[in-house]
């Protein structure tokens, strides 16, 4: 046991610690709070391990707020206050994992040590105590220290009983910028098969946590085995050279690149995995032997759509990524009618989205070629932050004519009125009329006359 490293804990923590040991139990702070403690950084929630039985912790915080969701598995959360809450779980023990995932059977047990063995990684499996300091049996503070993660005790046994933790690696190795040692990372891949047992959901949360992670480009080139025995629809970007004068990598190399510079924001790291992998599919070669991709992004945009609906992200993310994935060849700079259809459809943030998705596929080719591209992006921002400074119309609700306005002038209810208010904005933006009343009225009288019988 070292004592010698004290870790800052929030006063409801440590709180919470002497309560429980107030009514006779031990009770450690446990798993990844301690592990980016050590790591100098703030852990996002903290985790109670103790011996008190799940019964037993209820009663030793009376009239306190208290969820019990998990208390099967031994888990009680306490809310100590407005916006803070504490896991508080049971030393277990798992055994028998029939479906590569879940235990059959959860042991309770008086054992700090025998709990800290069931964790996945030795980073993710130490304990701290205000008092009695750090308690690490697998060497998980040398390991942080190497930066390493490794399996707690058997890998090939720890990843065929819940195949998540193969996905948490990857996520921990990119997240932490760690190296995967040399067992746990070949029994990692050869685990990789069992991933099809996961849900949606977990795979979706680890991959999004992977390519936000700052080495996800390290991790994703030496895994891309792992990440393809789930999203199969990727695997032929592997070795898809690209023989134009526009690229020096394959496209999942190139991919990989790609992400690696753009900021990590889910969205957009997402498209970028994406954006590429109808390419295999629209490759021909003209007769000089030049590579060509027509039409891929229609074709990565179906792709992107079939993988995300798939993991089960919701409906308004899978439309808003697979927007981006449809539209990252938009021709350079965006012209103003571009911008303002972009600004207008799919709003501000969107467009600028694009944008960072466009700057992070150029910044990926053949050198020279993001050089030459980056001032029509630069350009193409300025002129949609002007459009948005000026005001300008970009949807129909910003013109100063309403469907009422045009039923009042004889327009009849129904898909007319929908058409009418599109052609005035139209109108609008390509400067036929000004965005006044009186003008529009005219304007959608003349409209009237050529339209409607
Ligand atoms: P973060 O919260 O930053 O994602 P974490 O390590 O805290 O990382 P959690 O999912 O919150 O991850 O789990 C808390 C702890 O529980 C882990 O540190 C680890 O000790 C243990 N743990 C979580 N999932 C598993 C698992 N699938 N197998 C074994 N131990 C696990
Ligand atoms: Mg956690």
């Amino acid at each position: 046991m070292s004592k010698n490293r004290s870790i800052p804990l929030p006063p409801y923590v440590e709180t919470a610690i002497k309560q429980l040991e107030s009514h006779g139990f031990q009770a450690w702070c446990v798993g990844g709070c301690v592990r980016d403690s050590l790591l100098g950084n703030t852990p996002h929630d903290w985790d109670i391990a103790t011996s008190a039985l799940p019964e037993e912790t209820l009663a030793s915080f009376p009239g306190q707020r208290l969820l019990q969701t998990g208390i099967s598995h031994g888990t009680i959360t306490l809310l100590p206050a407005e916006g803070t809450s504490l896991e508080i779980t049971t030393f277990r023990t798992e055994s028998g994992y029939s479906d590569n995932r879940h235990p059959d059977q959860v042991r309770f047990s008086t054992s700090l040590e025998e709990d800290l063995s069931r964790r996945d990684f030795t980073v993710n499996a130490m304990a701290y105590h205000p008092v009695h300091g750090i308690v690490d049996p697998f060497g998980g503070q040398r390991d942080l220290e190497q930066k390493t993660l490794r399996a707690v005790g058997d890998p090939c046994r720890r990843f065929a009983e819940d195949a998540l933790r193969i996905l948490r690696g990857l996520r921990f190795a990119s997240q932490l910028c760690f190296t995967i040692e040399s067992h746990t990372s070949s029994a990692l891949v050869s685990a990789r098969h069992l991933l099809q047992s996961l849900s949606p959901e977990r795979v979706q949360g680890e991959l999004t946590k992977l390519l936000c992670g700052p080495s996800v480009l390290p991790v994703l080139q030496r895994y891309a085995s792992v990440l393809f025995s789930i999203l199969p629809e990727l695997a032929p970007m592997e070795g898809c050279t690209q023989e134009t004068p526009y690229h020096c990598y394959d496209v999942w190399e190139h991919t990989l690149h790609a992400i690696d510079h753009a900021a990590p924001e889910p969205a957009l790291r997402w498209a970028l995995l994406l954006h590429d992998a109808g390419k295999p599919e629209a490759k021909i070669f003209s007769p000089e032997g030049r590579a060509h991709f027509y039409g891929h992004p229609a074709k990565s945009g179906n792709i992107a759509r079939q993988v995300l609906a798939r993991l089960r992200f919701p409906k308004k993310e899978q439309v808003w990524i697979g927007t981006l994935v449809d539209h990252h060849e938009a021709p350079l700079p965006m012209t103003e009618k571009q911008l303002k259809d972009f600004l207008g459809r799919y709003g501000a943030p969107f467009t600028f989205q694009l944008l960072a998705l466009i700057e992070a596929d150029m910044s990926a080719k053949a050198p020279g070629v993001f050089e030459r591209r980056l001032p029509d992006i630069q350009l193409s921002r300025r002129r949609a932050e002007t459009i948005l400074a000026r005001g300008d119309c970009l949807q129909v609700k910003d013109l100063a004519v309403h469907g009422d306005d045009l039923l009042q002038l004889g327009i009849p209810a129904g898909p007319s009125i929908g058409a009418l208010l599109q052609f005035l904005l139209q109108a609008v933006q390509d400067g036929t009329t000004p965005n006044q009343k009186d003008a529009l009225l005219q304007a959608a009288l003349q409209w009237q006359k050529e339209q409607l019988p």
